[in-house]
C-alpha cells in the first residue's frame, strides 16, 4: 500500500495534497459525507476495474468487493 500522504479511507486512492476529509471526491459528496457502499462499489467496478483494468463485470465486481472489504471505511463489509 502507498506510503506517506493521505489516502481515501474508502477506496485507497491516494489524495495528494489533501488536508481535510477522509475520502476522495469519488467516494464522498460535496460536503465530504461518505456515499453508500453500493455507490462506491459501482464506481469502483465501472470506473476503475472495468474502465482502467479492462476486467469483465463479474470479475470487476468481485475485485471491488475484495478491495473495499480491506478499507477502514468498510472493514468487514462485503
Ligand atoms: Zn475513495
Amino acid at each position: 500500500m502507498l506510503m506517506g500522504g493521505p489516502m481515501c479511507e474508502s477506496c485507497g486512492r491516494p489524495r495528494p495534497g489533501a488536508t481535510e476529509g477522509r475520502f476522495c471526491d469519488r467516494c464522498a459528496d460535496a460536503r465530504g459525507t461518505l456515499l453508500p457502499w453500493d455507490e462506491v462499489h459501482r464506481r469502483l467496478v465501472e470506473e476503475e476495474f472495468m474502465a482502467r483494468n479492462g476486467m469483465g463485470r463479474a470479475q470487476a465486481d468481485a475485485a471491488a468487493r475484495e478491495a473495499l472489504g480491506r478499507m477502514p471505511a468498510w472493514k468487514g463489509r462485503r
